[in-house]
């Protein structure tokens, strides 16, 4: 199998302007759920650059459970993206749901998202394998470990070797919170595989208090990276307010982080 240690025994390294993630640094990936508006995204975006963050993240097509909720503002979005990306030289990762619509995402992207409702969505693994954009997988809610690596698998058999998994959570009997983040699929998944792993602790517990502990956790267990949603005002947020991270919330995630990495 591509993904696996036997396979490559030396670690992927993906490089995304001049940031190397699977490489020694860990890296941040942080911004709002998603674009609500070109104010909104770039006040968020100089909020997670200054504070540390080295990634923007922020859906422009967002996948949510009910149809009648905010569902994204698309091509606009992206190109608000886009222009965050200019004035912040953070790269973006932006999340890509449906085959017809990767080429489009591509244009803009510089890492693509497939969500965790995707995950097994084998036409839309195949099409993103198309593409030359590093492939930030999410771990569908009911998804084993090795049905994740599969689905990696689909991506590079499919002729794009550039595979980042992320755990974002599952879905187990527990309701207390969002989803249950699985923080030994980290070191278990490193093993079996030669790629990155990063953590999602906002979708993974669904809690913005719990974000900053989960966040150390992930890293002590290895993790390359973590992907974290924030909003200038949580509250006013379209999607997934209680689990966004404030400015003041945010730096001190990035400072207690910084710390765990060091002692590594
Ligand atoms: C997201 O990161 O915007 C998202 C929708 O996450 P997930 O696919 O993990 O639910
Ligand atoms: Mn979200």
């Amino acid at each position: 199998k591509l993904a696996s240690r036997e396979f490559k025994p030396e670690r992927t390294v993906i490089r995304v302007h001049g940031l190397e993630i699977g490489g020694d640094q860990v890296q941040i990936m942080a911004g709002p759920c998603a674009v609500e508006s070109r104010e909104q995204l770039l006040e968020t975006a100089h909020i997670v650059r200054n504070a540390g963050a080295t990634i923007l993240r922020g859906g422009a097509f967002k996948p949510r459970t009910s149809p009648y909720s905010f569902h994204g503002l698309e091509e606009d979005g992206l190109k608000i993206l886009a222009e965050a990306r200019e004035a912040t030289g953070m790269p973006i990762v932006t999340e890509v749901m449906d085959t017809k619509s990767v080429e489009l995402v591509a244009e803009y992207a510089d890492i693509l998202q497939i969500g965790a409702r995707n995950m097994q969505n084998f036409f839309l693994l195949r099409e993103v394998a198309n593409t030359n954009k590093p492939v930030l997988l999410k771990r569908g809610p009911s998804a084993t470990i090795e049905e994740w690596i599969l689905a990696a698998e689909y991506i590079m058999a499919g002729g794009n070797r550039q595979v980042i998994f992320c755990e974002r959570g599952i879905r187990t009997f527990e309701t207390a919170t969002r989803n249950t983040l699985d923080l030994s699929s980290v070191p278990l998944v490193k093993s079996l595989t030669h790629l990155p792993v990063i953590v999602d602790p906002s979708h993974g517990t669904g809690k913005w208090a719990l974000v900053t502990p989960m966040s150390k956790g992930a890293i002590a267990c290895g993790a390359d990276g973590l992907m974290v949603e924030v909003h200038p005002r949580p509250a006013e947020a379209l999607s997934d307010g209680p689990q966004s991270l404030t400015e003041e919330n945010f730096t001190k995630l990035i400072s207690e982080v910084e710390t765990i990495a060091a002692a590594l």
